[in-house]
């Protein structure tokens, strides 16, 4: 469980905002909600309703500030460089937005989350003080959605849904609220063509990361579908292994028992692949797993063969994307003396963005605005499971700090980060400014 200082508490407006949102009940929308609609996608027409709800809760005057002013600024000593794409995406803007939007539309119903919205602590927190409860994960939807029933309204996330989970909830007449966002359809689309080509389902990504589990279950909806989810390189090298002659069927399953289809047969499966991915794994790795798998089935079957035995399509999201681009031209610029990566700590696109910066930079990993303490960072080291606090982390003198965030991390997060470093210096907000001159060892702020 995290410490309770890592929790920011609402505040004021923030309450104000939540009370304002439930109060009124958005009657006109309501009307035109009938029984026989139980399946929604594009929300309920109440954007304009709670934009300002949104804006209030997530949106930061300090990040605006530093965008206004080319990304950088400092104040004293600190001297701050935002990533030019950092936070929120597109997907999430509007998983948020449709959540809001479902609290206003239902004041009456009881609403569930089939999982966390998002992956960040933040965002959850404010959504369950809204009155929507999150449901325990479960791969058996019967057990993940035993206190949901009929005429309650449950919150597909942005990660979707499995197939199984999807049909369970349209049979117990739920009221559906589907938030999945268009770049994991996508990866669905592609999924379903290798399945009903007969080609087996490689997906790069986390095998028990809700987006693998829906898109590996839309594979099961062929006949004969097959899925195996390789985590990374090394465990790519393995299936390589298995293609190439070198390690028995029994070997491998021993290994990918859970990654696999329920009757996943290594030497029927892996004649005929096709590749896709989490659409937020770390691009670079992406594209070595398909470069590695590529060869393995050019080795084993000859160039002849090869088209009609290999498939893919990168499917990394064009958000995912944008960001690990912004991080890389941060670290190809230099002149960093470390890095602050923001998101929750069971973010794959947060954690892709840490990994890239690791090996260059000192980088911290932390999920909110609390690990920035007096006596130390709490971070999570990256490849590892466990937090740490670092005391000496913030030098004497000079410090140029590089900041990016996670997909699911709203800026309000990012600019109160920025707040409680500056308050370690005794610097505030209101100090931040433009730096006018860099000069060796000196900087000056106008
Ligand atoms: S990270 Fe990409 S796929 Fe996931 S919600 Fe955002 S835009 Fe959609």
């Amino acid at each position: 469980m995290r410490p309770q200082a890592s929790r920011r508490p609402h505040t004021v407006s923030n309450s104000r905002c939540l009370k304002e949102l439930v109060a009124r009940p958005a009657k006109k929308v309501i009307l035109a909600v009938t029984l026989s609609e139980l399946y929604f996608q594009k929300g309920f027409g109440l954007k304009s309703e709670v934009g300002p709800v949104l804006a209030r809760t997530y949106q930061s005057a300090v990040v605006e500030r530093l965008k206004s002013i080319g990304y950088e600024a400092g104040a004293g000593t600190l001297h701050f460089k935002l990533a030019k794409e950092f936070g929120f995406c597109y997907g999430v803007d509007r998983a948020v937005d449709y959540a809001y939007q479902t609290r206003r539309q239902f004041p009456d119903r009881r609403v569930f989350l089939s999982g966390e919205i998002i992956h960040n602590p933040d965002v959850n927190e404010r959504i369950q003080a809204m009155g929507i409860h999150i449901l325990a994960d479960s791969r058996v939807p019967e057990e993940r959605f035993r206190p949901v029933g009929a005429g309650d309204v449950v919150i597909l996330p942005a990660f979707g849904v499995s197939v199984p989970e999807l049909a369970h909830l349209k049979e117990k007449n739920c009221v559906l609220v589907d938030t999945t966002c268009g770049s994991v359809l996508n990866v669905w689309k592609k999924v379903h063509f290798y399945a009903r080509d007969r080609y087996t389902v490689i997906i790069h990504g986390k095998h028990y990361h809700e987006e693998t589990r829906a898109t590996a279950s839309q594979a099961l909806t062929h006949p004969g579908g097959q899925y195996l989810c390789v985590r990374d390189l090394a465990e790519t090298e393995l299936v390589c292994e298995h293609i190439r002659g070198r390690i028995s069927a029994d070997d491998l399953m021993a290994r990918f028992r859970d990654e696999a289809s329920p009757d996943f047969s290594p030497e029927r499966d892996l004649q005929r692949i096709g590749l896709a991915n989490q659409t937020t794994m770390l691009m670079s790795e992406t594209l070595k797993v398909q470069d590695t798998l590529r060869r393995a089935m050019l080795e084993r079957h000859g160039a002849a063969e090869l088209e009609s035995r290999f498939r893919a399509f990168d499917t990394i999201c064009s958000a995912t994307q944008e960001r690990q681009d912004a991080v890389l031209e941060m670290l190809n610029a230099g002149g960093l003396d470390l890095m602050i990566v923001i998101g929750g700590y069971n973010s794959s696109n947060t954690q892709a963005l840490a990994k890239m910066c690791a090996p260059r930079l000192q980088t911290y990993h932390i999920d909110s605005p609390g690990c920035i303490e007096p006596d130390g960072i709490r971070h999570r080291p990256v490849g590892t499971h466990h937090n740490t606090v670092t005391a000496d982390w913030l030098a004497d003198g000079a410090v140029r700090i590089g900041i990016t965030a996670g997909a699911s991390t709203p800026d309000s997060v990012v600019g109160e980060v920025i707040e409680r470093v500056l308050a370690l210096r005794g610097q505030s907000v209101e100090q931040l400014a433009r730096a006018t001159q860099v000069a060796e060892g000196s900087q000056s702020y106008a």
